[in-house]
């Protein structure tokens, strides 16, 4: 599986798939993983990253959103 690109999340975007993507502020603690481990990855420093697919599952992502103890992950605006 590969961490998704920037150009990758502009496509779908612009074909009106919402993308989830974390921020800078994750402390590796790997809930979103446990939820939802199609959608995130830990990379090589520990931090969370999307990995790239041509959807994601909204109630997964919801209930990692919900689950993330820093508020860390949102869906692309
Ligand atoms: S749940 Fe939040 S803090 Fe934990 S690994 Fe995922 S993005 Fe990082």
């Amino acid at each position: 599986m590969s961490i998704i690109t920037e150009e990758q999340v502009k496509k779908l975007r612009e074909a009106g798939i919402e993308v989830p993507n974390v921020n800078s502020t994750c402390i590796w603690c790997s809930a979103c993983v446990a939820i939802a481990p199609e959608v995130f990855e830990l990379d090589d420093n520990g931090l969370s990253v999307v990995i790239a697919a041509d959807s994601y599952n909204k109630e997964d992502v919801d209930n990692a959103i919900s689950a993330c103890p820093v508020d860390a992950i949102s869906w692309e605006k």
